[in-house]
């Protein structure tokens, strides 16, 4: 089809191909009349946003846009994979408009779990990553918890500014924005959408009761998470759905477990202790020894060891090792973000290597838990 149909609603080009990209649209829409993406078919009748993935440059001039306007910025991080979702250098480009970081997805915490702890743990990690809020709060999209803190937040710091919302993709921002729709703006008006000078993308208004809007922005797709280069059907296996019962493991020096086939974690030096695994529950931990851990994985990946299972297994990029020694009496986590981590509470210190797919960010951090 060489005239390329638009999207009569946002004026994208419509694509049958990638559900995920811009412009989609089933195949049987085509035939209708007026042709609308499916993003903006949704908008137009259901009221409710769906997630869209720009390109790098879409997001920053968008991201750059919000710094030339009176804004209150809104970026959602998931909870799950705090360093790997959050908008490294957001100051850089929204200049000094304020922003409430909203942790999403502590559903996911065991219950005992202290708050207070968590929010000084993500204070001090969003400090050191160079982000400054106005206010943290904690909050789970999908279980409604914290909500109400969310919009109290929005409401303090707004006065007049249109609020932004940002976040990386999977992060449950349309969860959270859909939520918003439903309980606080004015449903009588409809959802409209306005492009964004300079990128190929239009921003979806929602009008709020008081006549200003809250824009939700595309969000952003970092490849540095395991999450985003997995097929979908593996994701919903990797993103946990409901709070994560932690494995313990305890092991010898010379040990290694393997989550499914997406990565491995070598104990490989230290006294007998152990270790404690927030992963997605749906994913398979296997225990074996270091010594045929390689052979393990050459000759199983994709069957016993798996997801991804053997018709995947060959989209996932070649494991690359990241090496680390936890000090004596430290407590710390391995993150393999969007997998999840590894807590590692060493009176006796651990040389410890992870194996995770090439691109994908491996981190220690102090513990959250
Ligand atoms: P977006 O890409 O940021 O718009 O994210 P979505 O709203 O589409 O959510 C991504 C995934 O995370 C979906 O599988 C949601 O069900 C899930 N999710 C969203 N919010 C929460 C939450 O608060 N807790 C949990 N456990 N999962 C959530």
């Amino acid at each position: 089809n060489e005239t390329a149909t638009k999207c009569a609603g946002c004026g994208v080009a419509i694509q049958t191909e990638s559900p995920e990209k811009l412009g989609y649209t089933p195949p049987a829409a085509l035939t209708k009349e007026t042709v609308l993406c499916q993003r903006c078919f949704r908008i137009k009748n259901y009221n409710e946003i769906s997630s869209v993935t720009p390109n790098q440059d879409d997001f920053l001039k968008i991201l750059g846009g919000i710094g030339e306007k009176r804004a209150l910025v809104v970026h959602i991080v998931d909870l799950f994979d705090f360093e790997g979702s959050l908008i490294a250098g957001l100051h850089r480009f929204i200049g000094q408009n304020p922003v409430i970081l909203v942790v999403n997805k502590i559903d996911l915490l065991p219950k005992a779990i202290n708050v207070n702890r968590i929010l000084n743990w993500v204070q001090k990690q969003a400090k050191e990553n160079g982000i400054r809020t106005s206010e943290v709060v904690l909050c789970s999209a999908k279980k409604n918890i914290g909500f109400d803190r969310v919009i109290e937040a929005i409401s303090s710091y707004r006065g007049d500014r249109d609020v932004y919302v940002v976040g990386a993709t999977n992060v449950g921002k349309s969860t959270l924005i859909n939520r918003i729709i439903r309980e606080y703006s004015d449903l009588e008006a409809e959802l409209t959408t306005s492009p964004f000078p300079g990128t190929t993308l239009d921003l979806v208004q929602i009008p709020l009761d008081d006549g200003r809007y809250m824009i939700d922005t595309p969000g952003i797709v970092y490849s540095h998470r395991l999450t985003e280069i997995i097929d979908k059907q593996d994701l919903k296996t990797v993103l946990p759905d409901k709070p994560i019962k932690p494995s313990v493991f305890q092991l010898n020096e010379k040990q290694t477990l393997f989550f499914g086939a997406f990565a491995r974690f070598d104990f490989v030096q230290g006294q007998r202790q152990s270790f404690t695994c927030y992963v997605s529950n749906a994913v398979p931990i296997h225990r074996t020894k270091l010594d045929n851990a390689d052979d393990l994985y050459a000759a199983h990946k994709g069957e016993m060891l798996s997801p991804p299972t053997a018709d995947r297994i060959g989209d996932l990029p070649p494991l690359v090792k990241h090496a680390y020694r936890i000090p004596k009496g430290s407590s710390s986590e391995v993150l393999i973000s969007g997998l999840g981590w590894i807590a590692v509470n060493s009176d006796a210190g651990a040389q410890i290597v992870i194996h995770a797919p090439k691109g994908v960010k491996v981190a220690v951090r102090s513990s959250l838990i």
